[in-house]
């Protein structure tokens, strides 16, 4: 069977995907089975192999580790023959209206370019805290929260946030903390009141470190002595954005600093698009997927569109047509 790709400039592929976690992998299934020539280019830093056990992912109802949703994912994807390389991207530049991707590892050229490089989420800079990242050190409520009901939650922040972070948590436990780590509080009168209203302990020392076995955190210990037995942390200390690549290509952030898209994951920069964490996705894996999916449909669509306008289709046809049974028997 002749491929569509086998008519295109093999230099140049028709779309690459930048990022192969959740958005990514989705997205490249979707190309795969589109009979697109994709590429996913990842340098394998996802933030799903941060969860041991997802539990909210639809399908999965013991659960899913995050490293095995991706595994499955990439292996998803090459079965509809979709290519993988390792490779950070450092540098894009634009050239007769294709996408130049410079790599660690090699350059790349695409008529469609799909952004799913995700965010970082800070964990706080306290020693004892990074071991136990997923495990028992949490970003999010959505994410997380269920699995701590009736746990000694601690919120670390000294912010709004961290203050509506701690009412949120009361849902999953009577017995939340704000630990604010030395940080003076910056929470409105307004939080100060519900502070008051709901009976929430702060602790306001910093705290030299967490005690932790086997990656579950035991205790936080104080710069006053004082050890609180907490068994849980959430962070509120922010997110960094992976969007720089994308503000090289002229794209449009929003105020929060992620990429703006269309309902179709379009940005506002011609044949780009952008999916998953990097939008304003509320960074949830299964809604990552559904950006992914969405962006590889509009992919999809518009290079048939472009296809039928530069006749690349009709030439696809006439190969078929002198190589290939095109009419089937009429009895
Ligand atoms: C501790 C923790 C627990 C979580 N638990 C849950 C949960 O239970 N349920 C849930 O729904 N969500 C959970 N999440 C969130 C979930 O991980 C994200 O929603 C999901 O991974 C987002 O998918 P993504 O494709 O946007 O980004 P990612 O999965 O992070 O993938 C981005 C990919 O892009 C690559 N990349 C970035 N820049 C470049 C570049 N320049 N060149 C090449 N590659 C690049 C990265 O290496 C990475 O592989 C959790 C997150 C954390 C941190």
């Amino acid at each position: 069977m002749i491929q569509h790709k086998d008519l295109d400039d093999p230099g140049t592929r028709e779309v690459i995907v930048i990022g192969g976690g959740i958005a990514g992998l989705s997205a490249a299934i979707y190309l795969g089975r589109a009979q697109r020539d994709a590429l996913v280019i990842d340098s394998g830093h996802s933030m799903a192999k941060w969860e041991p056990v997802v539990g909210n992912y639809l399908g999965f109802p013991e659960g899913v580790s995050g490293e095995d949703l991706l595994k499955f994912g990439r292996e998803q994807a090459k079965r509809h023959d979709v290519k993988f390389v390792k490779d950070e991207i450092q540098e894009i530049r634009r050239e007769e209206g294709d996408f130049l991707l410079r790599g660690e590892e090699g350059s790349y050229r695409t008529k469609r370019l799909l952004l799913a490089t995700g965010i970082f989420h800070l964990p706080p800079e306290i020693p004892g805290v990074k071991e136990c990242l997923g495990h028992s050190m949490f970003f999010c409520k959505d994410c997380d929260g269920f699995r701590v009901r009736g746990k000694n939650i601690a919120i670390c922040g000294a912010n709004n946030e961290a203050v509506e972070y701690a009412l949120g948590i009361l849902l999953y436990s009577p017995c939340v903390v704000i630990a604010t780590n030395g940080e003076k509080p910056h929470w409105s009168s307004q939080h100060a009141r519900w502070i008051e209203e709901y009976e929430i302990p702060v602790h306001l020392e910093k705290i030299v470190h967490v005690e932790h076995c086997d990656r579950q955190i035991l205790s936080l210990q104080l710069a006053n002595d004082q050890s609180v037995a907490i068994e849980n942390i959430f962070t509120t200390r922010g997110d960094v954005y992976h969007t720089q690549l994308a503000e090289s290509l002229g794209a449009k952030l929003d105020a929060d600093g992620q990429i703006e898209v269309d309902h179709c994951m379009r940005t506002t920069v011609p044949n780009l698009y952008a999916a998953g964490c990097v939008t304003p996705a509320n960074c949830q894996m299964i809604i990552a997927a559904g950006e992914g999916a969405a962006a590889a449909q509009a992919i999809n669509r518009d290079l048939f569109e472009e296809s039928l306008k530069t006749h690349s289709l009709r030439r696809f046809r006439e190969v078929q047509l002198a190589e290939e049974e095109t009419i089937p028997e009429v009895e």
